[in-house]
């Protein structure tokens, strides 16, 4: 920022000035946010190919409803927050609400499963396990239809620290999801590491599946995910033509605009009250 050739080293930058401000207001607004409790869980259903494409779950999804700016999707806001330090208190009050309305939701469909997300401050938080197991007796909810995803950059980062901690969360009965599959650098060498037992296959694979024949990215992570004996999820289905590959390709799984688009609770209950009980 320095256009005059050197001389003053400190001027004032109105440029550098606007941006540390914008950040400023930008966590105030966020503080603000969490403090008047402005967020909502939205859940995407989670379909069955092989049962005629019936929802058996939804993975849930924070939004922020801000007074001015509308309905904020997480990628704007889940950094900031995390850099606060406020996704473990975030991310605990997404996991109460979702698994309250899991239960909800078993009333009338027993065994219908709740994915929500886990960010790497909450893995690394000591208070995990207990938050977890608080939550599953304070809502009543089995714990195996709870589903706890993690990317894998998330789970690799401290592998030895990871394993344990998903150890101690499975012996509360709670499955594991590997977000995201195939996205990250090493993901192979730690699927027998990490007691992982779903496999999140990433939109970016669905997506670059051919229409007919011809070998996908997404059907290789099918086969690993046999292999390992993970049940796997196909992310971000967006039209018929992909439904059916995987159908074909024995993949179960599925989730993507092409069912259903992440919704307020009420569109789930709504949405399940159209369908005969699983
Ligand atoms: P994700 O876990 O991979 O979640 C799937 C994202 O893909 C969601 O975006 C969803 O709306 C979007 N999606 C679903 N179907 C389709 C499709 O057919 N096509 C395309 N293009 N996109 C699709 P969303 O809700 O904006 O969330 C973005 C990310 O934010 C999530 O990615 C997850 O990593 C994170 N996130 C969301 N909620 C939470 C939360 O409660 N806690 C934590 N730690 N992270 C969260
Ligand atoms: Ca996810
Ligand atoms: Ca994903
Ligand atoms: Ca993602």
């Amino acid at each position: 920022a320095k256009r005059d050739g050197g001389g003053v080293a400190r001027r004032f930058d109105p440029v550098m000035f606007a941006k540390a401000e914008q950040r400023r207001l930008a966590e105030q607004d966020l503080m603000r946010g969490l403090e008047a409790g402005e967020f909502e869980v939205h859940y995407q259903p989670i379909v069955d190919l092989t049962q005629g494409g019936i929802t058996v779950g939804v993975e849930a999804l924070v939004r922020w409803r801000h007074p001015e700016k509308g309905l904020v999707p997480p990628a704007l806001f889940l950094e900031l927050a995390e850099q606060l330090g406020q996704v473990p208190r975030l991310g605990g009050w997404v996991l109460e609400e979702a698994c309250r309305q899991a239960m909800d939701w078993q009333i009338r469909f027993p065994g219908f499963e709740m994915n929500v997300n886990l960010s790497a401050s909450q893995l690394g938080n000591p208070k995990l396990i207990d938050e977890v197991r608080e939550v599953l007796r304070r809502t009543g909810l089995p714990p195996h239809d709870l589903v706890l995803e993690l990317t894998e950059s998330v789970a690799l980062t401290d592998l030895v620290e990871s394993a344990r901690v998903l150890s101690a969360l499975k012996e509360l009965g709670v499955r594991i999801a590997l977000d995201d599959f195939g996205t990250g650098f090493s993901s192979l060498s730690h699927l027998s590491t990490l007691p992982v037992d779903v496999v999140k296959i990433d939109r970016s694979f669905v997506q670059a599946m051919p229409e007919t024949g011809g070998a996908s990215v997404a059907e290789a992570v099918l086969h690993i995910a046999r292999t390992f004996n993970l049940s796997p999820v196909a992310e971000g289905v967006e039209d018929a033509g992909q439904a059916e590959r995987l159908r074909e390709l024995a993949c179960a799984r599925a989730q993507g605009y092409h069912f259903a688009r992440p919704m307020p609770a009420l569109g789930v209950t709504e949405l399940l009250a159209k369908q005969s009980p699983v």
